[in-house]
């Protein structure tokens, strides 16, 4: 099946706990005032990708000792029967991932799947419900941004992480009231792939407040000066 991403990384280390792939979908029409991933919106830009490759990359995670997956965007829950095949694709690469553990005698925890969404939970049809029948915990909520917070993982105080399964209530219980200490943000910069192609800055979590002003700063001091920033219009 297709499905139109903007990106991905592995390790991701500010998208939930441990290492993880992170995955963002392409598309999303709830247009938050403040997104910082306004890139994301557009329905055709990204590129288009596979279930199919995007299994590979977890496959490759998984065996490189990711801890979890986290799926963002844009809004995953626009491509909800994409997201519902690759969620349980992975569900069978990470059962397969903990028997060859188990066999090796290899110490290690279960994979989680970690979903944001900016639709609040009264908002998931069948298909939206669907595709997250293999998520341990989703964040959901629109982001706003007169509503910070120093909650983990969350952008602003009404996004709420909910878990949804028995791995996902064990993982995420400790989590539910924390408040983010240490980086909330990963930098990782690409260079152009063909001669004369600008270099991009991702800027990987949730930051804080003032903090994409910081990293703008940051990145000038190390001789990037950005053309264009996905969180201004
Ligand atoms: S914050 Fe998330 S839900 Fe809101 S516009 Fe940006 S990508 Fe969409």
């Amino acid at each position: 099946m297709r499905i139109r991403i903007s990106g991905t990384h592995f390790p991701l280390e500010t998208l939930g706990p441990g290492r993880r792939l992170g995955v963002w979908f392409q598309g999303c029409p709830l247009a938050c005032a403040g997104c910082m991933s306004r890139h994301t919106w557009a329905a055709d830009g990204g590129r288009e990708s596979s279930v199919g490759e995007l299994l590979d990359l977890w496959r490759d995670a998984l065996d490189r000792g990711a801890e979890g997956l986290t799926v963002s965007g844009g809004e995953p829950l626009e491509q909800a029967p994409a997201l519902a095949e690759f969620l349980a694709g992975a569900d069978l690469l990470r059962d397969a991932a903990d028997r060859v553990r188990e066999e090796e005698a290899r110490p290690g925890a279960r994979a989680d799947f970690l979903v944001y969404t900016g639709y609040e939970q009264d908002e998931w049809d069948p298909d939206r419900l669907r595709a997250l029948r293999h998520a341990d915990a989703v964040v959901a909520g629109r982001f706003r941004v007169a509503e910070p917070t120093a909650l983990v993982w969350r952008g602003s105080a009404n996004q709420r992480l909910l878990p949804r399964t028995a791995l996902g209530r064990a993982r995420y219980a400790p989590h539910l009231s924390r408040r983010a200490a240490g980086p909330s943000v990963q930098v990782v910069v690409e260079a152009g792939r063909k001669p004369g192609e600008a270099s991009a800055a991702h800027l990987l979590g949730v930051p804080a407040r003032g903090e994409l002003a910081f990293y703008e700063r940051w990145l000038g001091e190390r001789g990037l000066r950005l053309r264009e920033r996905s969180w201004r219009p």
